[in-house]
């Protein structure tokens, strides 16, 4: 879908909702920085919660999830 342009998707855009899945959450995705309970998204604009998630979610490489 859309390329990895910083900050270029609305939360509408990038299809952000609360998560299902605890694999496929902000906080274990590789865009969020912090991961945290509250932080930002390399992609997706505005403050991110670590329990949702959206379309553009990709997974930390293995080693580095929850290293907060
Ligand atoms: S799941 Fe989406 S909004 Fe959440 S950190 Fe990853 S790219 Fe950003």
């Amino acid at each position: 879908m859309a390329g990895e342009k910083v900050w270029g998707l609305s939360k509408a855009e990038a299809k952000y909702r609360p998560a299902q899945n605890p694999n496929v959450r902000c906080d274990v995705c590789k865009y969020m920085l912090p991961r945290a309970n509250l932080g930002t998204c390399k992609l997706v604009r505005g403050v991110i919660r670590g329990q949702d998630t959206c379309h553009e979610f990709r997974p930390l490489p293995k080693r580095a999830s929850k290293a907060v």
